[in-house]
């Protein structure tokens, strides 16, 4: 099994098997509950775990809970003692994700979000490739649109909502795709399935604004100041139209799970020459490096377990 042995649990870490949830819970029924996705990193070298970004990680998870008229007796550097506490208790030697999630706890029928108790918990489990082809992947345009900001907030993690990505993906996997790129009402590229996008179209790194109804990503925000600082790359944060993927150079998606994936191919269409780019093949080296601790000047973004 993949799961750790361990979950935080209504405030304390318990074997995973006692972590659960009655079928009549809030958020079992409608889908109230935030959450966050981290990984951490298993440096072989140094023997060490190396977790990317928490206080960022746990500042958007606490925005998605405000937005969600959710509270919990937890700041970020709360979470983050308590994420040190969980991953002492199993001892991981292997790259790793953590689910921590913020739910409306109460049991019964009723849709609200408030007089209703909030609870926080968190498991870990083993994690390798999310997307498998990762360095020449196929995408399709979805025919589903993404959840706009004024039906469920965008720019939170809102479980309810990723009924919306799951559509995308299934949609996209049962007809052969590795990937999907889904528009917004406006018809604009916003995102993939559970990841941000790029294109490089005539030099310039572009990639849809934080008011495309995109989420917030922790990656992309990463991939921004790489490329600007270590490739000295120009980046646009801007609209996106359909076409303009068809005749970009490369272009890749970004997230803690799918990391950074090299986009060949949309709907049979080769982009640019059709394999993985020069920036993609050097983005992604550099974000495997300071994912794991072995660039001095990104340790700000890592926490040493
Ligand atoms: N969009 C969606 C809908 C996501 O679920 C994710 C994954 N959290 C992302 C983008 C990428 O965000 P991040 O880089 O912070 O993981």
């Amino acid at each position: 099994m993949d799961l750790s042995k361990h979950a935080f649990f209504e405030g304390k870490i318990v074997p995973l098997s006692e972590a659960k949830i009655n079928i009549a819970t809030h958020a079992f029924l409608y889908g109230t509950a935030v959450f966050g996705g981290l990984r951490a990193y298993w440096n072989e070298q140094k023997k060490r775990l190396f977790v990317f970004r928490p206080y960022d990680h746990f500042r958007r998870l606490l925005h998605s809970a405000k937005m969600m008229t959710m509270r919990i007796p937890y700041d970020e550097e709360g979470l983050i003692q308590l994420t040190l506490d969980v991953l002492h208790t199993d001892d991981w030697r292997e790259d790793i994700y953590l689910r921590p999630t913020i739910y409306k706890a109460d049991m019964g029928i009723g849709v609200k979000l408030h007089d209703l108790r909030d609870e926080f918990c968190m498991f870990v489990m083993k994690f390798q490739k999310y997307v498998r082809n990762d360095t020449d992947a196929h995408v399709t345009f979805s025919s589903w649109r993404r959840i706009d900001d004024n039906v469920i907030p965008a720019r939170g993690k809102v479980s309810g909502a990723y009924a919306n990505s799951a559509l995308i993906k299934t949609d996209a996997n049962l007809s052969g795709f590795d990937e999907a790129l889904v528009l917004d009402h406006n018809g604009h590229v916003s995102e993939g399935s559970a990841m941000n996008v790029f294109m490089l179209r005539d030099g310039v790194l572009v990639t849809p604004p934080v008011t495309d109804n995109i989420l917030e990503g922790i990656t992309r925000r990463s991939v921004i100041e790489l490329a600007r600082n270590e490739l000295g790359l120009q980046v646009v944060e801007r609209s996106i139209d359909r076409t303009e993927v068809f005749i970009a150079e490369e272009m890749f998606m970004t997230g803690t799970a799918a990391q950074i994936v090299a986009i060949t191919k949309i709907d049979h269409r080769p982009i640019g020459q059709g394999g993985m780019g020069s920036i993609t093949t050097r983005l992604r080296e550099l974000f495997d490096d300071v994912v794991r601790g072995r660039n001095s000047s990104y340790s700000k973004w890592n926490l040493e377990v």
